[in-house]
């Protein structure tokens, strides 16, 4: 398995990590609350889930658009297959080695960029570090610090693809915004917020959307081949259709159909 291959959830490998760790609040995304810690009711003993067909009708849409980035099976393999139930430590494991996994999953995209060569050591580097951290007991690991260090290679990547520079949204409150046909090619959309936002026929290729909440958001016929730092859940977030155009890596989520 390759290193990215690793970066990817592999849900069969895990016993159930994100349905036991997480506190959720009821709420659109939630049909419940439970606090962290303790099993949703919907976990079955075999630590698969109950309504795993029917998430979404059943009020649990925030269970489909989220992404561990592998983290669940790490931890599971690293505690050698045992249950969260007779090792605790692997609850208080996993939201850690889950940004540890996020972070790895970012600097390996930007690795994979062809005009962020000249950073290719620095990236290789960052990521065999927090690789290793993620080897050993991430217990006290305080992951906030290792993305801060990282940041700027990843910030230095993207300006390297996007150039020249598209439109400056970074961190922008752009709730239901009108973006229909726009162009934001190379466009930064980091941390914006684009909830509800129309970006129907939108161009983002190449834009920078790392962080950025694509709940509800309307990409039917946008094109985001080349968009940087994209994660499926990004994607299985927002709305949209066949025509709606995406790196390779990604797949067009089965609710857009
Ligand atoms: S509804 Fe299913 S996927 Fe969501 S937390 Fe509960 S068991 Fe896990």
């Amino acid at each position: 398995m390759s290193f990215r291959e690793r970066l990817h959830a592999d849900c069969a490998s895990c016993v159930g990590l994100c349905c036991v760790a997480p506190a959720f609040a009821k709420s659109a995304d939630f049909a419940i609350t439970k606090p962290a810690g303790k099993p949703c009711p919907n976990l079955r003993a075999d630590s698969r889930c109950g309504i795993h067909s029917r998430l979404r009708e059943s009020g649990f849409p925030g269970c489909t658009v989220f992404d561990c980035f592998g983290a669940g099976q790490r931890i599971t393999a690293a505690f050698g297959g045992r249950s969260w139930r007779d090792e605790p430590g692997m609850l208080a494991a996993f939201p850690i080695m889950r940004d540890l996994h996020e972070l790895l999953y970012f600097l390996a995209e930007a690795q994979s960029m062809p005009a962020a060569a000249p950073l290719y050591a620095q990236l290789t580097a960052m990521s065999d570090k927090i690789d290793a951290i993620a080897s050993g007991d991430v217990a006290g690991v305080d992951p906030a610090a290792l993305r801060a260090e990282a940041n700027p290679l990843l910030l230095e990547a993207s300006s390297l693809v996007r150039r020249p520079a598209g439109p400056d949204h970074r961190g922008a409150a752009l709730f239901g915004a009108s973006f229909r046909g726009a162009s934001l090619r190379r466009a930064s959309l980091r941390g914006a917020t684009l909830v509800g936002a129309d970006l129907r026929q939108a161009d983002l290729r190449e834009a920078d959307v790392i962080g950025a909440d694509f709940r509800g958001a309307d990409l039917r016929g946008a094109d985001l081949t080349g968009a940087l730092y994209l994660t499926q859940a990004q994607l299985d977030a927002a709305r949209g259709d066949a025509r709606t155009r995406l790196p390779a890596a990604l797949h067009h989520p089965t609710h857009w159909r």
